[in-house]
């Protein structure tokens, strides 16, 4: 058996989408900081296709092939929407401040 010759890093380097999702995972804080999203688990989510239409988290159009998380809360600044990844950084959050309360 050979021994493994690969350098061994010593702090992961984040990917592309590590960092992606820190930067959203930032904003949607700040929304929910701002009152503009609630920090509790919507009554109700909608899921179908984009439109083209923003993303309420990452501000990037949701493409007709892309899934599209809509959010019915009255607690909510009018109708949020979320890409699939998006959504799933907000419900992580709400579960993170969930579990502070
Ligand atoms: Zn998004």
């Amino acid at each position: 058996m050979r021994a493994q010759t690969t350098e061994k890093r010593r702090a992961p380097t984040p990917t592309k989408s590590q960092l992606r999702d820190k930067t959203i995972r930032l904003r949607v804080r700040q929304l929910i900081d701002n009152g503009r999203l609630p920090a509790v688990i919507p009554k109700r989510i909608l899921a179908g296709y984009g439109a083209g239409d923003l993303c309420t988290a990452c501000g990037q159009p949701i493409t007709n092939t892309q899934v599209v998380y809509d959010i019915e809360d009255d607690r909510c600044h009018g109708r949020p929407i979320f890409h699939m990844r998006c959504h799933a950084l907000l419900q992580l959050e709400c579960a993170m401040r969930a579990e502070l309360n």
